[in-house]
């Protein structure tokens, strides 16, 4: 057995008890004919688990105890998938890249520019001819700016994703001086945790029209948002904030959200990265709750859950622990997925190793677009 499936078997074991399900497929339900074909009236929502988690702090069972919500509330009513692997570049924005367009991106991680391969959110636009707004993605920074768009020019940004990042809008709604604002929100506004150099360079570069026409139509009011994020602790709570707003506003049948605060690992902090971790769980719990409570969504969404890659494991040659993803070992790349929704199994734990990027795979089946150029394979246990 190798080490894949070694973290596999762990996460099935117990998922068996806590889920109450089989882990073979002998318990699949049958399923409608609008969830197995896709539909006008179905959505999907994506949340990456992000960036980079590692099994020994989620679903390992040392681990459990940092995720209640992932494990006690959303777990057992998803169609869960115990090996997921990452075979690609583990940097946050290639990986979320690769993730968007279900084919392994090779850019340089540190470089915005958009994938090679066309995006979920082209393909979703093109094939059902769907306005931009009804396809949405939401990222922790600058270096995730144009994920919502490839440079296929078959494709492109003219049927790409309506992008939003946070922290600018934040900074275009209370303000256009930048060290005031960090002051205010040392917290919310940091960029990333990766670069040190840039991580406070966030919220000064954006086009201030474009974002004052987002400010515009997502009609923010500036003193309820001071007085929401007064009480906000991390950039993902402020992501999750303009989610569930813009879900409110346009309701988009599409919508990805990059959550990014377990990154702060690599302050070399275990307490942060825990807090990161049970934050992460805190928030997949309210987009579900976010679901469950808006009539557009609620009986018509499928969400999916999956982290971005793990990170190192303790034993890594070359690696420090949970600090970093360098080593790319089976700890880092190893990692799992969860899909909850009328429109998938629920109560089922499959073993049988999946990729990262054939989550757009399966959410291609959910909205019934065609991923001509996509390398994920479909998850037929998933809908059937
Ligand atoms: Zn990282």
């Amino acid at each position: 057995m190798n080490v894949h499936q070694s973290l596999s078997v762990s996460r099935r074991d117990f998922l068996r008890n806590a889920i109450g399900a089989t882990t073979s497929l002998c318990a699949l339900r049958p399923l409608s004919a609008m969830a197995l074909s896709g539909g006008r009236s179905q959505k999907a929502v994506i949340i990456t688990f992000g960036g980079g988690a590692r099994d020994d702090e989620t679903f390992s069972v040392d681990g459990q105890q940092y995720i209640p919500n992932l494990l006690n509330t959303l777990a057992p009513q998803s169609c869960f998938f115990t090996q997921v692997i990452n075979r690609g570049i583990l940097g946050h924005y290639v990986a979320t890249a690769s993730i968007v367009t279900g084919a392994y991106e090779t850019f340089d991680n540190f470089v915005a520019q958009p994938p090679a391969y066309p995006t979920i959110f082209e393909y979703f636009r093109k094939d059902l001819r769907r306005p931009r707004e009804d396809a949405w993605a939401i990222a922790p920074g600058n270096l995730f700016a144009q994920m919502g768009a490839s440079r296929n020019r078959r494709y492109g940004p003219a049927i790409g994703a309506e992008l939003l990042l946070p922290k600018h809008l934040l900074a275009s709604v209370l303000g256009t001086a930048n060290v005031p604002l960090l002051d205010a929100y040392p917290n919310l506004l940091r960029g990333n945790y990766e670069q040190p150099d840039v991580a406070n360079s966030e919220g000064v570069s954006q086009d201030h029209e474009q974002m004052e026409r987002m400010v515009e139509r997502l009609q923010l009011n500036s003193a309820d948002l001071r007085a929401r994020v007064a009480a906000m602790r991390s950039p993902d709570e402020l992501s999750v904030y303009f989610a569930k707003h813009v879900m409110r506003t346009f309701a988009p049948s599409l919508l990805f959200l990059v959550l990014h605060d377990i990154d702060i690992a690599h302050s070399g902090a275990y307490s942060l990265y825990l807090d990161g971790i049970r934050s992460t769980d805190r928030l997949c719990a309210e987009m579900w709750r976010e679901i469950q409570s808006n009539p557009e969504y609620k009986d018509k969404t499928s969400l999916f859950i999956m982290p971005d890659f793990g990170r190192d494991g303790d034993g890594d040659a070359g690696g420090n622990g949970f600090q970093h993803h360098r080593t790319g070992s089976a700890s880092a790349r190893t990692t799992w997925m969860m899909a909850l929704g009328p429109a998938v199994r629920q109560k089922t734990v499959v073993q049988r190793p999946l990729e990262s990027i054939d989550l757009a795979a399966a959410v291609s089946r959910v909205l019934g677009f065609d991923p001509r150029l996509m390398q994920g394979k479909p998850i037929p246990e998933l809908m059937g």
